[in-house]
């Protein structure tokens, strides 16, 4: 009898942690690779010696107007994975205040080969300005943390991202002034308008018709944690709707034979 008690009471645990599963556990494998893996670290050299090639011929053309630069900040030039694994441990989702916080520390890593071809850029006499959606009330946070890590940065260059979630606006500002001869960054958004708020197959056909400026003028860094690639899987629905819109939009088939099936 007592072993019976003992078997329902061991499977009555197994059922209680099974209702109890982590709400971020679909970042873990991401957070993990970012953190963990030498293949992140190898394709951000890769984007940054090409970043290098490109800044090469580029300054080799005669311009009327001063060279420069536009990276994004996040997973571009910094690296937030710890905040990710923060939200994985204490089974939060993002949220201001925690981002917030995380920012005021001031304390993220440069990705790999930033700061180096960075500073190279710097001393050949090109802008280099930090074009972000993080939050304006990050701005001097974000300053501090590219100081930090040795950066080429000037305050007013740190663009955050007042009411331009789109980023066009702020491109357009420094196009007026400066000839963008390169854009760095993890998301599309980071590169065109064409990109903003547009459905996944789209962007996959954009990517496409921009391919003559990958690993030219521009240049993408890997992020498989998050990015508007994730929003458009959702677009439109509840939060409680992503774990079965995640699940529903696995494909099993390689893409011909869904479109086979559609003809
Ligand atoms: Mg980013």
């Amino acid at each position: 009898m007592n072993k019976l008690l003992s078997i329902l009471f061991i499977l009555s645990l197994g059922v209680s942690c099974a209702h109890k599963q982590n709400s971020q556990e679909h970042l873990m494998m991401s957070t993990l690779w970012m953190q963990h893996s030498g293949e992140l670290r190898a394709l951000t050299l890769q984007a940054y010696a090409a970043a290098e090639m490109e800044l090469n011929r580029a300054l080799k053309k005669k311009r009327s107007k001063p060279a420069a630069i536009i990276l994004d900040v996040d997973e571009t030039v910094l690296d937030n994975s710890p905040y990710q694994a923060r939200m994985l441990i204490h089974d939060r989702p993002f949220e201001g205040g925690s981002w917030d916080a995380w920012v005021d520390e001031r304390s993220a890593d440069a990705t790999a080969g930033a700061v180096s071809f960075l500073q190279k850029a710097h001393k050949r006499g090109v802008a280099i300005f930090y074009v972000t959606n993080r939050p304006d009330q990050n701005q001097q946070a974000t300053y501090d943390n590219l100081v930090r890590r040795g950066f080429p940065v000037k305050r007013a260059h740190v663009q955050t991202k007042g009411k331009d979630s789109s980023k066009q606006e702020r491109r357009d500002s420094i196009l007026k002034k400066y000839d963008v001869i390169m854009l760095v960054g993890d998301n599309l958004g980071d590169f065109d308008l064409a990109f903003y708020d547009q459905d996944n197959a789209t962007r996959r056909n954009l990517v496409d018709k921009f391919s003559k400026n990958w690993g030219a003028k521009f240049i993408v860094l890997p992020n498989p944690m998050y990015g508007d690639w994730e929003n458009a899987i959702y677009h439109g629905h509840e939060k409680s709707e992503r774990a079965a819109l995640r699940k529903s939009s696995l494909r099993p088939q390689p893409r011909e034979q869904l479109f086979d099936k559609a003809k």
